[in-house]
């Protein structure tokens, strides 16, 4: 078997004294989709932040294509800070805001971090920029600010963003929930089409259709474990844990 793009191992995370991460394993196979589900607290975002080094686990590793996503605490600081920009560019994250910077246009945000994570020549990146914004259906906005765009096309110039960076793993952390209910078909449209195309995915949703139709394994997390993973024809047919079965329940 090849290796998993993604392999979280043992992964425990505290704030303080609350342990919100009680040991997750999970792999993720190249060219695959995983969706986790589960209720508000339960430690969704926690466990995308910690793959993406945005949280520093407490116990446990990650690694992402058989490398370490950890800091050497004796390296000194600004070679800390280069690997840690390294291993974040090939983590691409998509919140529910969608964090754009207000002052720029579309195609502004999109080149940000090939200008200054890359070193990008201008043209180089702005080329690369228009190209990724024409791929989620918005070549006709990239002269466009965020407050002129609507949510739905907000997020995708997130997701535009992202990919520049050629990410070996994208997180989606409840991309569509702050959306209105009309515009979150084309931001799942264009998620499908990132799964078809083979991009390796963890995604955070309540869209249950989307979780169905494109996940090769559905993960339930519940009070900081997986209480159970299973292919979605199973896990939503039949759930193995009452836990599993009481949420599915309220949001199916
Ligand atoms: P979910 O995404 O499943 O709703 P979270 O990962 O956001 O869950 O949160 C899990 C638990 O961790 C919650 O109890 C939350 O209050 C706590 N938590 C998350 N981030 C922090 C933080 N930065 N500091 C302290 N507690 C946090
Ligand atoms: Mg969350």
């Amino acid at each position: 078997m090849s290796e998993p793009m993604v392999r979280i191992t043992g992964l425990r995370k505290s704030f303080g004294s609350n342990e919100v991460l009680r040991g997750i394993d999970l792999s993720v196979e190249k060219g695959t989709t995983i969706a986790v589900i589960g209720p508000s607290g339960s430690g969704k975002s926690t466990l995308l932040r910690c793959v993406n080094h945005l949280d520093p686990p407490t116990a446990g590793s990650i690694e992402i294509d058989g490398e370490p996503m950890s800091l050497r605490p004796d390296a000194p600081y600004r070679r800390q800070e280069a690997q840690l920009n390294r291993m974040r560019s090939q983590v691409g994250m998509v919140f529910q805001r969608f964090n754009l910077f207000p002052h720029r246009s579309a195609i502004g945000n999109v080149m940000e971090g090939l200008l200054v994570v890359r070193r990008m020549a201008e043209p180089e990146a702005r080329r690369i920029a228009a190209a990724m914004l024409d791929r989620v259906g918005l070549a006709a906005k990239m002269d466009a600010y965020p407050a002129q765009l609507s949510g739905g096309q907000q997020q995708r110039v997130a997701i535009a963003r992202s990919l520049v960076m050629e990410p070996k793993v994208m997180l989606f952390d409840e991309a569509t929930s702050a959306l209105d209910p009309e515009l979150v078909d084309e931001v799942l449209t264009v998620m499908r089409e990132l799964a078809a195309e083979g991009l390796t995915m963890i995604v955070v949703t309540h869209e249950m259709g989307f979780a169905r139709d494109v996940a090769r394994s559905v993960v339930f997390m519940d009070q900081g474990v997986i209480v159970e993973q299973a292919a979605p024809q199973d896990i939503f047919v039949a759930p193995q844990h009452d836990r599993t079965r009481q949420f599915l329940r309220k949001v199916l």
